[in-house]
């Protein structure tokens, strides 16, 4: 049973991925125009467009820029038997949900390290450039931080030997939950104080968007919210409440100057100082 599972997962992973990714975003875009939190700031359009093309991007580049992926690494890994996990007696789930959990916990320690660390939060900032929050945020990231955060990702599942399976799950569990806890999407109060016990909520991370350093250097889990509690990077609420806080970064307020080729070329420049000049500067 558990096997053939296995092996439905590995045979249909492509589509999987792509149905998942859909779905999510179809729903939570139906839930951001049934319910929104807030209204947004800047045209939908431009943004949607970037984000976007940002994520086909990053995937093409990941695709045809590495010869293998974690799910490769990690069937490597469990043919060899290399790795702590693929090294103890495990029943099979504990295996599965023990590499999710880790994959986890590496995923939550390298964003953080993409905020302390000067280079790196060049690249990261783009995530943080966008003057609204909602789903299409979810999948704003520069392509080199995605390269970058396979290369960890493939790391991590070397030394703790997570299965291939653990790894398509937990790939999609990321991007599903990454989508829904960007949604620009009311949640009751009583359900989300619930609900932020077990998932990174929109609410919990939309603290993580704000404009002031403090809030946007809080909360940063994208999956499971035990991380940040544990490590005390958690921020319950933003200063200002979520009606009244301000999205995006300080030096970053022009939406002209987010447009796509910008956020390309974001990375390589510094604040807000680019190789050429809009037409209405
Ligand atoms: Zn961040
Ligand atoms: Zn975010």
């Amino acid at each position: 049973m558990v096997s053939s599972l296995n092996n439905f997962i590995l045979d249909y992973e492509p589509f999987i991925r792509i149905s998942f990714f859909l779905s999510i975003l179809v729903l939570v875009a139906i839930w951001e125009l049934l319910a929104p939190r807030r209204p947004l700031a800047t045209s939908k359009r431009i943004r949607w467009y970037s984000n976007l093309s940002l994520v086909f991007i990053d995937t093409l580049t990941v695709r045809l820029l590495l010869p293998v992926q974690a799910v490769g690494v990690a069937l490597s890994m469990g043919k060899y038997d290399w790795g702590i996990l693929n090294n103890v007696m495990l029943p099979n789930w504990m295996g599965i949900a023990l590499g999710i959990l880790g994959l986890d916990l590496v995923i939550y320690l390298q964003h953080a390290m993409f905020h302390a660390i000067p280079a790196f939060w060049r690249l990261h900032r783009v995530h943080h450039t966008d003057l609204d929050f909602d789903v299409t945020t979810g999948v704003r990231f520069h392509p080199i931080e995605i390269l970058l955060s396979m290369g960890v990702k493939m790391a991590a599942v070397v030394v703790l030997g997570v299965s291939a399976i653990a790894v398509i799950l937990f790939e999609v569990l990321l991007n599903a939950t990454s989508m829904f806890n960007h949604g620009n999407i009311r949640l009751p109060g009583r359900i989300d104080r619930v609900l932020r016990l077990l998932v990174v909520t929109p609410e919990m991370h939309r603290v993580h968007h704000s404009v002031v350093i403090k809030e946007h250097n809080s909360n940063f889990g994208f999956n499971f919210p035990w991380w940040d509690r544990l490590m005390g990077t958690y921020q319950a609420q933003p200063a200002r409440g979520h009606e009244g806080m301000i999205f995006g970064l300080s030096q970053f307020r022009n939406p002209t100057r987010l447009t796509l080729p910008r956020l390309l070329i974001l990375p390589f420049f510094e604040t807000g100082k680019y190789p050429f000049k809009h037409r209405s500067e």
